[in-house]
């Protein structure tokens, strides 16, 4: 149909006089010409005229979409010519729908945090709140208190991190286990019973291995009240360890020395890697030692303003750092201080 080809032609060359028109003026004209009452649009619509009558409708169709379609494209033209610049700062900002997203890198929490986490939850539940107390203590606080003896060798210089202070006043140190704020806790409720835990960073200057950092995590746990027996220390630690590695969990005690502890122990659990079978993680022995605990002592007790006659109680204290590796089967304590992805991003 020769009007169709014509009129498609037509179209063509406006839209192409249009994308060359600059100014309104040039809009104007082009206007009159393509589509004004006497422009070649009205006047290539006369031969509507000489086609079959059947053919009409359809022929007229094509006419007013041609119409529509190249008024659209001037109101286009007049916005690029009036607004260009806004408009072509908008497309450039604007977003590809069809890209793929970007994964946003969400942050961990660290897996000795989430173990700590744990046994805040495990230790929450039977009662005992955390408590906070700081990373640099006075040597008093860190052992005297606890009554470590002056010669005792835990406050060689090799083991401390002596804080520097002015000649002729006390001796400042990092705290080199949590249980320097088992006074700070009793001081601060004595004679009221309390149950608390004690989480926090700890300083040692050891040599640094696969097994030993200078800085470290420790968990402290300290109940002190009338009628405390060892029993409820080990009906404690009981329901701890079935939570913390899994039903059927046993706990061990092994006597042991701590100067703030009478009597002491060390703190086994059955295997939960073994079941108590023996592996090579057990050493074959079915227990894993976790820590050590113990009965307050006497001066500990009269330290933190609770008379012995009338008050006793349960300490403890473990690594998170030990019980992560152990539950997850870590090779090196470096890693945790590491900060490397590789670690971090195996823990949701
Ligand atoms: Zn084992």
């Amino acid at each position: 149909m020769a009007i169709a080809d014509d009129l498609s032609a037509l179209q063509k060359q406006a839209l192409s006089a249009l994308a060359e028109a600059e100014g309104a003026e040039r809009l104007a004209e082009w206007k009159t010409v393509y589509l004004g009452k006497k422009g070649q649009l009205t006047q290539l619509s006369r031969s509507l005229g000489a086609i079959a009558a059947e053919q009409r409708p359809a022929a007229g169709q094509a006419f007013n979409a041609a119409r529509e379609a190249l008024e659209a494209a001037l109101a286009d033209r007049e916005a690029r010519v009036r607004y260009g610049d806004q408009l072509n700062a908008f497309e450039a900002d604007q977003v590809d729908i069809t890209m793929p997203g970007r994964q946003p890198e969400v942050g961990r929490i660290h897996p000795v945090n989430q173990t700590l986490r744990e046994i805040f939850d495990i230790f929450g539940d039977m009662g005992f709140q955390i408590w906070e107390s700081p990373e640099v203590e006075t040597d008093e606080l860190n052992y005297g208190l606890l009554n470590f003896p002056p010669d005792h060798p835990a406050r060689d210089m090799q083991d401390t991190f002596y804080v520097e202070t002015p000649p002729g006043t006390e001796p400042v140190v990092l705290r080199t286990h949590t249980s320097a704020g088992q006074i700070h806790a009793m001081r601060r409720y004595a004679p009221e019973p309390i149950r608390v835990v004690l989480p926090g960073k700890c300083y040692r200057n050891e040599q640094v291995s696969y097994r030993s950092e200078v800085q470290f995590s420790q968990f402290e746990f300290l109940a002190v009240g009338r009628n405390i027996t060892l029993a409820d220390m080990k009906g404690t630690l009981g329901a701890m360890a079935e939570r913390l590695f899994g039903p059927g969990t046993k706990v061990r005690l092994r006597p042991s020395y701590f100067p703030f502890t009478e009597p002491s122990a060390e703190m086994d659990v059955s295997c939960f890697l073994c079941s108590g079978k023996g592996c090579r993680i057990c050493k074959y022995s079915g227990w894993l030692e976790i820590g050590g605990c113990g009965m307050v002592h006497p001066n500990v007790l009269r330290n933190g303003g609770y008379d012995p006659a009338e008050f006793s109680g349960f300490a403890g204290g473990f690594g998170p750092e030990r019980i992560t590796i152990l539950k997850y089967g870590i090779d090196d304590i470096r890693w945790f201080l590491s900060g490397d992805e590789r670690l971090l991003e195996q823990f949701g």
